[in-house]
């Protein structure tokens, strides 16, 4: 095997690494992207603040019931307990416990609205909660899936630089060098087959001279227009 056609077969082995290496950078960040979990949890802990604060509310304003209840509870025992005599005292007690009732009135009022909130807060809190998981459900299958990919291509890599060394055995150490740089040069791809005539590069028509010499492989043969090794079969 003439060198060309070894740069040639290291150019294809090389080629398919490359693309090993950026599927697994495309995984890599696709794993890195954990959004949706984020988002959801973010979620998740803005409706437990939101319940945790309507319960509160809701506790608070059965709370004050509680006292005015009580109070107006003494009161009434007060006011028939014969105790009190003097008319206006009674009036008095009687026009407190009216405005003590008018109060528990609208307290029970607002009780009702804080149930309702809070019952707004839990359906919120289910649902979020039922995302979350979802989304972690999601997150775990991505991730095994991947990481089975990833195993296979790992392993692919491996058997691919084993292929390399190979091709490198039968090129001499200078080839390799300027095969290196037009690679780096012409965006991974150093050298091209000739195909019908026309560089696979750059899909420019190769003349029958730089054919005829490629054939050969015994010289380096670059294309005229985008300078990447030449390589005929
Ligand atoms: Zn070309």
């Amino acid at each position: 095997m003439n060198s060309v056609a070894g740069i040639y077969i290291l150019q294809q082995v090389d080629t398919k690494i490359d693309r090993c290496r950026k599927r697994m950078a495309e995984i890599q960040s696709t794993l890195d992207d954990n959004r949706a979990v984020v988002e959801a949890l973010r979620n998740v802990e803005e409706a437990t603040g939101l319940m945790e604060s309507a319960i509160r509310d809701h506790a608070g304003i059965q709370g004050e019931i509680d006292i005015v209840a009580s109070k107006h509870e003494n009161g009434e025992k007060r006011l028939y307990s014969g105790t009190v005599t003097n008319p206006k005292e009674l009036k008095d007690l009687q026009d407190q416990g009216e405005a003590l009732v008018r109060r528990i009135a609208d307290l029970e009022d607002a009780k009702l609205d804080a149930m309702i909130v809070e019952e707004d807060c839990k359906e919120r809190l289910e649902i979020s909660s039922r995302n979350h998981d979802e989304a972690l459900h999601e997150r775990k299958l991505l991730e095994s899936e991947l990481d089975t990919e990833r195993n296979v291509i790992l392993d692919n890599i491996e058997s691919l630089e084993g292929e390399r060394e190979v091709a490198l055995n039968s090129i001499p150490e200078d080839l390799v060098n300027s095969y290196e740089v037009a690679r780096s040069k012409y965006r991974g791809i150093g050298v091209v087959l000739v195909d019908d005539g026309v560089c696979s590069g750059c899909g420019l028509g190769v003349s029958t001279g730089h054919i005829q010499a490629a054939r050969s492989g015994h010289t380096i043969v670059t294309c005229d227009n985008c300078n990447r090794f030449l390589y005929v079969k």
